[in-house]
């Protein structure tokens, strides 16, 4: 038998070359539910002319893997159609998001206003790098519409909005916030999505002619679903805007891995499933604190005494994606409330509550399947306590997925090691 000759196709008769340079190219036209991971920081052009016209701004190609492949496409694409926007970047982690808006909108003399219940580190870099960058920030009450407009400048540039409040669960009026925003025409209003996911509301339909500028989203939170993937994303509706955040992103240099974009594309088709699951057994359980005289309050915004749940009712019911996780749980939530132990209790003994918990594991983050606790000691987080708050120690849940009943029993298990 003759041995077929592929000499021809043979870029060398060294094996080295041959695997490098080989001539083999699957079939096209593969389709099955999870596209393809496309992984390159070298991309290839076919001609010099090809290599110098390349546009890397408009996704209309491929110039270098930190500019994207069809991988992180696709994951952008979905994104945007998740939020409401039209434009998606992928950054490192949220925390990275938060920092590429404020370095790309705001330089020396600018200010930036957050609200007091802001994620954490979201302050610690404006009293850090912004600070020392010669931009300057104020705290608001985002509970209070007029504080923020009284803190509004015309060095304002940018103003934060995250509902609800990291932590501390407030609800805030958002349409009002941003009606105060749309006062100073050089305001950019950004807000921490994460809570919502693109599920809750729609950020950039707040209320008609009313929406934010852009979304900060932590990806490691729903979108990825597993506690083992951190990424963030900037989604914006405006082009010029885009573009200009687009620019620092790539001056920064910033990117992500395709594996990990693949672990997010893989979990989105179940994004409002999951998201819908715990809502309900957060409702449930931090329906069940409600009656524990341990709690001097649950925050949670959709409980009826809950700070702000009036505004998380007009903008939540009904949602923008589906009714809510059940007829009887009407509106949408994400799996996450606090509860205040009552004064009386020390803060050892709600370490100790704490360290009783078998199916709540100690750590930070949210958004996968395993239920978490974390105690907050508030008061070094906040200008001041805040009015909205009974006194106590601050303890956070973020409900997983496991059978609500089991963590029913499991709080009430530890409860008895608080006393
Ligand atoms: C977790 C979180 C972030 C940061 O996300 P990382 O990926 O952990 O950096 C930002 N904002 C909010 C509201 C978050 O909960």
């Amino acid at each position: 038998m003759q041995a077929q000759d592929t000499s021809r196709d043979r870029p060398s008769p060294d094996l080295t070359t041959q695997l490098i340079h080989h001539p083999y190219h699957p079939p096209k036209d593969f389709a099955a539910p999870q596209p393809g991971v496309f992984k390159a920081s070298t991309v290839f052009f076919p001609s010099v002319a090809a290599m110098r016209s390349r546009e890397w701004k408009r996704k209309t190609g491929y110039t270098y893997g930190l500019h994207g492949t069809p991988t992180s496409y696709l994951l952008e694409e979905r994104l945007a159609t998740l939020e409401g926007g039209l434009q998606t970047l992928l950054v490192p982690s949220g925390l990275s998001a938060i920092a590429l808006v404020g370095l790309s909108l705001l330089g020396q003399g600018d200010e930036v206003l957050l609200p007091d219940n802001v994620y954490g580190p979201s302050k610690a870099l404006a009293e850090g790098e912004l600070r020392a960058w010669g931009i300057s920030h104020q705290f608001y009450d985002p509970m209070d519409p007029q504080d923020l407009a009284r803190r509004i400048t015309d060095r304002t540039r940018l103003v934060w909005l995250e509902a609800a409040g990291s932590v501390t669960l407030e609800f805030p009026d958002l349409p009002a916030l941003l009606s105060v925003c749309r006062t100073a025409s050089q305001v950019t209003v950004a807000l921490d999505n994460t809570w919502g996911a693109g599920l809750a509301f729609n950020a950039f339909d707040i209320a008609p002619g009313l929406g934010v500028d852009l979304t900060a989203h932590a990806l490691t939170k729903y979108p990825s679903g597993g506690g083992d993937v951190l990424m963030g994303s900037v989604i914006t509706r405006d082009e010029a805007l885009h573009l200009r955040l687009k620019n620092t992103h790539m001056r920064l240099g910033l990117g992500v891995g395709m594996n990990d974009v693949e672990a997010v594309l893989r979990s989105l088709p179940s994004i409002a499933l999951r998201y819908a699951a715990h809502d309900r057994a957060a409702r449930h359980l931090a329906r069940w604190c409600l009656d524990r005289p341990e709690f001097s309050q649950v925050l949670h915004p959709a409980l009826e005494d809950s700070p702000g749940h009036a505004h998380w009712k007009t903008l939540c019911l009904g949602g923008t994606h589906s009714s809510g996780p059940d007829q009887d749980l009407p509106g949408n939530a994400a799996g996450l409330f606090s509860v205040i132990v009552d004064a009386r209790y020390t803060s050892a003994q709600v370490d100790a509550f704490c360290d009783a918990l078998r199916l709540f594991k100690l750590g930070y983050s949210w958004g996968g399947p395993v239920s978490l606790v974390v105690p907050y000691e508030l008061a070094t987080m906040r200008e001041r306590w805040p009015a909205q708050l009974k006194p106590g120690t601050l303890v956070r849940f973020s409900i997983g997925l496991e059978a609500v009943e089991d963590l029913q029993s499991d709080l009430a298990q530890a409860l008895r090691h608080l006393s």
